[in-house]
C-alpha cells in the first residue's frame, strides 16, 4: 500500500537518562565503579534497609547545575525529591528516589543548526539495579551495585519534527555533557540512555497527535531509525482509517520495527509524593554563580575562538571542537608553529591524526605521537625543508615509534636518518634541470614557442630524478629562468 507521507508531520520529543560520573552513588558513599563483583558495591542505604537514611551527594547537585546552567535553564531556588513507588525485583526500597513536580532544572534549550529544541526540565533521580536473565533459561539474577547510582535526566519539549534533528540534538548533548565533564557519554555502555516519544500530525494541525514511546534504544543511529520506523507505522495506522493507541514501543533493530511492549493505559500510578528522608535542595546566588564560574569554555564559544584565533574555516573549527581533548591537542600542536602554519597544523589533526584514532579505535589520549613532534613535522614542512609528500612518509615512520619520548620519534631525527631533506642547493638541482631539458629537446622547443603548461612536464620529471627531494619552489624556479 502506498501513501503520501508528506501529508503528515512528525512531533518528537525525547528523554534522556545520563548516569552521572560521581565516584560515589546519589545518597550513600558507595562506590559507582563499573566493573566491580555484582552485590559489592551496596549497604544498607542503597539496598534500602529500614531504619536507614539517604544524605544527598553533593557532586550530583553541581553536575546538575553544571548542565542546567549550559542549556539556559531557570534554576529552582528550593526543590525537593518525590518518591516514585513502584515494584521490581531489581529496586530492592519499592521505590525510586526522583524528583516530580519540583525539578531543580526547568525551561532552558539546546540550538541545533538553525533551530532551538526546548528542554522542559532536568532533574535528578537514582538508578535502579540490574536483571540479568541470560545466564540459565530458568533463573534470573540481580546485580544491585548499581542501585543509587546517581542519573540525571533531561526532558525535552515536542519540538523536534524529523529523526535527524533528533540525532543532532543527542549529538549536541552528548558533547555537551562529555565537555562538562559530567558523564561519559556512551550509549552502547548504558551510560546515556534515551526514550523517543512520537506522534505524527496532519501538517497544518493546530494538535498533536497520539504519542507512542519508543524504548531499548541503543545508539543514536538505532534513535534515529526507530522513530523512521514507527512514524512510518502510525502514518500507515491513519491512513487505514484507524487510531494510534498510546503506548510503549520496544525497537528490534535487526527486524527493523517496532512493536507494541506494554499498554500505557495499564500502567500503574507511581503515586508520586515527597520524600520524607531528605531536606530541600537550596541553591542561592552564590553557589549557582561559583558553578557558573566553574563552566569550561563549551564547543560553540569553542569554535567561534578557533575561527577567530586560528584563522579556521568554520567547518575546521567545528570538526576540531567536537572533542574537548582533540581541540587541547590541536591547540598545542599550534602553540610551537608559526600563525601561518595553523590551517596546516588543521589539515594534519583532521586527516592524519583523526585517521590514526578512527582505524585503532582509540581516543586522542591513546594517541602516541607527541604534540610538540607533530609541531616539529609541520615546522619541517613551513621551512621547505621537506615537501608534503615526504611528510608523509615522515609520519609513518613516527607513528612506528609508540613511545613518545622516545627520540625516535621525532622528525628531525628520522629525516637525517633516511636523508630525506629537500635538496634546496641551486647548483646541485641546476645539473638536474639542465640534464632534463637535454633529454627532452621536443618539449623544450615547445615550451620556448609559448606552451607553457609543459612547465608542469619539466617540473615532474625534475621531481622524479631527485627522489621527490628537490625544493619544488626552487625548480620551478630554476626551469624557467633556463628555458626561458
Ligand atoms: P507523559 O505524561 O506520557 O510522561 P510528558 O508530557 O511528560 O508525557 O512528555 C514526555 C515526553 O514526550 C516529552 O519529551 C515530551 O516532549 C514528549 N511529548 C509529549 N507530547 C507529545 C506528542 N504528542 N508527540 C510527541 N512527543 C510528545
Ligand atoms: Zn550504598
Ligand atoms: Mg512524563
Amino acid at each position: 500500500m502506498s501513501f503520501d507521507i508528506n501529508k503528515y508531520e512528525p512531533v518528537i520529543g525525547l528523554e534522556v537518562h545520563a548516569q552521572m560520573k560521581t565516584k560515589s552513588k546519589a545518597f550513600c558513599k558507595c562506590s559507582t565503579a563499573f566493573s566491580a563483583p555484582p552485590n559489592t558495591n551496596v549497604c544498607p542505604v542503597c539496598l534500602g534497609h529500614p531504619g536507614t537514611l539517604p544524605v544527598l551527594n553533593k557532586n550530583l547537585v553541581e553536575f546538575i547545575l553544571k548542565l542546567g546552567l549550559s542549556t539556559n535553564c531557570n534554576i529552582r531556588e528550593r526543590s525537593i525529591f518525590a518518591r516514585k513507588n513502584y515494584f521490581y525485583p531489581d529496586l530492592p526500597k519499592g521505590y525510586q528516589i526522583s524528583q516530580f513536580d519540583q525539578p531543580i532544572c526547568e525551561g532552558g534549550h539546546i540550538d541545533l543548526d538553525g533551530k532551538r529544541v526546548g528542554i522542559t526540565r532536568i532533574h535528578m533521580e537514582e538508578d535502579s539495579g540490574k536483571s540479568i536473565h541470560d545466564f540459565a533459561s530458568d533463573e534470573s539474577l540481580v546485580d544491585l551495585n548499581r542501585c543509587g547510582v546517581p542519573l540525571i535526566e533531561i526532558v525535552s519539549e515536542p519540538d523536534i519534527r524529523t529523526p535527524k534533528e533528533a540525532f543532532d540534538y543527542l549529538t549536541i548533548l552528548k558533547q555537551l555533557v562529555v565537555y562538562l565533564d559530567i558523564c561519559d557519554g556512551n550509549m552502547e555502555e548504558g551510560s546515556l540512555r534515551c526514550d523517543a516519544n512520537v506522534s505524527v500530525r496532519l501538517k497544518g494541525a493546530k494538535q498533536y497527535g497520539t504519542k507512542c514511546e519508543v524504548k531499548n534504544l541503543n545508539s543514536f543511529k538505532n534513535v534515529s531509525d526507530a522513530l523512521e520506523h514507527e512514524i512510518e507505522r502510525q502514518i500507515s495506522v491513519l491512513e487505514k482509517g484507524g487510531k494510534v493507541i498510546h503506548q510503549t514501543m520496544t525497537y528490534d533493530a535487526k527486524a527493523r520495527a517496532t512493536s507494541p511492549m506494554r499498554s500505557k493505559e495499564e500502567a500503574h500510578d507511581y503515586r508520586y509524593f515527597p520524600e520524607p528522608d531528605l531536606v530541600t535542595v537550596k541553591i542561592d546566588n552564590v553557589w549557582r554563580e561559583k558553578v557558573k564560574a566553574s563552566l569550561p569554555e563549551l564547543p560553540e564559544e569553542k569554535a567561534k575562538r578557533f575561527i577567530r584565533d586560528y584563522n579556521l574555516p568554520e567547518y575546521d573549527a567545528a570538526i576540531l571542537t567536537q572533542d574537548r581533548a582533540i581541540a587541547d591537542y590541536f591547540e598545542e600542536v599550534c602553540k610551537e608553529v608559526e600563525v601561518r602554519s595553523y590551517k596546516t597544523a588543521s589539515n594534519w589533526v583532521m586527516t592524519e591524526v583523526m585517521r590514526v584514532l578512527n582505524e585503532e579505535n582509540i581516543e586522542i589520549e591513546g594517541y602516541w605521537i607527541k604534540d610538540r613532534n607533530l609541531s616539529s613535522l609541520i615546522k619541517l614542512i613551513a621551512e621547505g625543508k621537506i615537501s608534503n609528500n615526504i611528510a608523509k612518509e615522515v609520519y609513518q615512520e613516527m607513528l612506528a615509534v609508540k613511545d613518545q619520548d622516545d627520540t625516535r620519534q621525532h622528525p628531525t631525527y628520522i629525516v637525517k636518518k633516511k636523508n630525506l631533506l629537500l635538496v634546496s642547493d641551486t647548483g646541485e638541482i641546476e645539473k638536474i634541470v639542465r640534464k632534463v631539458i637535454e633529454d627532452s629537446p621536443k618539449e623544450a622547443e615547445r615550451y620556448r614557442n609559448g606552451e607553457v603548461k609543459l612547465l608542469g612536464l619539466f617540473v615532474g620529471k625534475v621531481m622524479k630524478e631527485s627522489k621527490g627531494k628537490a625544493n619544488p619552489q626552487k625548480v620551478n624556479e630554476l626551469i624557467i629562468s633556463i628555458l626561458g
